[in-house]
C-alpha cells in the first residue's frame, strides 16, 4: 500500500528518497517556539518555496522536517527564516498577505487573489456575480463565496437536491411551460414548475437555505484595528473592508496603515468573520 502510494506521488523521486534533513540543522537552531510566520527559501535567489503559519513556529517547522512526502521541497530548502506575530490572527493574516505577494512553490491552498463569486437573487432567481463588479464587502443580499461560477452553480445544484427546488424554476434548466421538469417526475423537485407546489412555497425554501450562506456587509464605519496582546507586547492589524492592511505595534502607527482596500480580500473575510462577529476580539476603530 505505502510502496504503492510512494510510487504515484508527484514529489517522489526513486533516486532521492526520504532522508533526514540534517543540512538544515543549523536552521532550525534559533526558530522561536511562538506564533508567527514561517518562510522556506529555496537554493536559487533565495526564493520562497513555502510559506505557512503557527502558533508555535518551532514545533510546526521540525514535524515539516519530519515528513516523507515534503522530501523534495526539504531538499531543496537552503534556510528557513520567521516573522514572530503576537498572536493567531496575526499569523493567519500575515500568511494569506505573503503568499499571494510571493506566489511560493509548494503552497497549494492559497493561491494569489483570484476572481471570487457570490450568489444574489433577482426577480427570486439566482444569478451569479463576480467582485470586480460588485464590492462584496458593502453590498447587501450576497450569498456563499465561490471560486469560480462553476463551483456556484454546483453549490446551487446542491442545494436544489437537498431542498427538492426545481432547476427549471431557478433558471438552471429550460423546460416546457407547466409540464413537469425531469427531476419532478424522479420526485426529486417538489413540483414548482407544475403547480404541485406554489412558487411561494418554493422561494421561501430557497431562501432559507441561502441565509446560512449569507455574507456579512463590513459592519464598521471605517477601517479597525484588531488588537492582540501577549505579556509583553501588542499588535493591531489594520483591516478596512475585510481587507488586510498590514500591522503596526501600536495606535499611532496603524492609523497610519489606514489605506483604501483596493479588492474584496476573501482570505481577510475567512480569517476574521468569525472573530470580529463572536465579539471575542479586542477592536478598535482607526
Ligand atoms: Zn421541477
Amino acid at each position: 500500500m505505502r510502496f504503492n502510494r510512494q510510487r504515484t506521488h508527484p514529489d517522489f523521486d526513486t533516486r532521492l528518497g526520504y532522508e533526514y534533513p540534517s543540512h538544515l540543522r543549523s536552521a532550525i537552531q534559533d526558530l522561536p517556539s511562538t506564533p508567527g510566520v514561517y518562510i522556506f527559501h529555496g537554493a536559487e535567489g533565495d526564493l520562497p518555496l513555502y510559506i505557512g503559519k503557527s502558533i508555535n513556529i518551532r514545533n510546526r517547522v521540525l514535524s515539516h522536517l519530519r515528513t516523507e512526502d515534503e522530501a523534495r521541497m526539504l531538499r531543496q530548502t537552503q534556510r528557513i527564516s520567521c516573522i514572530q506575530t503576537v498572536g493567531e490572527i496575526g499569523a493567519l493574516l500575515l500568511e494569506a498577505q505573503l503568499i499571494k505577494q510571493q506566489h511560493p512553490l509548494f503552497n497549494q491552498k492559497l493561491r494569489r487573489t483570484r476572481q471570487m463569486c457570490s450568489l444574489t437573487l433577482r426577480e427570486h432567481r439566482p444569478e451569479v456575480v463576480y467582485s470586480k463588479d460588485v464590492n462584496f464587502a458593502t453590498q447587501t443580499g450576497l450569498f456563499g463565496l465561490y471560486a469560480s461560477k462553476r463551483s456556484a452553480i454546483e453549490a446551487l445544484r446542491t442545494l436544489a437536491d437537498e431542498q427538492r427546488l426545481c432547476l427549471s424554476v431557478l433558471g438552471l434548466e429550460k423546460t416546457t411551460k407547466q409540464s413537469p421538469c425531469f427531476r419532478a417526475m424522479l420526485k426529486r423537485c417538489a413540483g414548482a414548475c407544475c403547480g404541485e407546489e406554489s412558487l411561494h412555497a418554493h422561494h421561501a425554501r430557497l431562501l432559507a437555505a441561502l441565509e446560512e450562506q449569507r455574507l456579512v456587509c463590513w459592519p464598521y464605519p471605517g477601517a479597525i484595528g484588531l488588537v492582540e496582546r501577549n505579556a509583553n507586547e501588542m499588535q493591531v492589524h489594520v483591516v478596512h473592508h475585510w481587507f488586510y492592511l498590514g500591522s503596526a505595534s501600536d495606535l499611532e502607527q496603524a492609523k497610519r496603515l489606514n489605506t483604501v482596500a483596493p479588492d474584496f480580500d476573501s482570505d481577510g473575510y475567512k480569517i476574521l468573520c468569525k472573530p470580529l462577529l463572536s465579539g471575542d476580539v479586542e477592536v478598535v476603530s482607526l
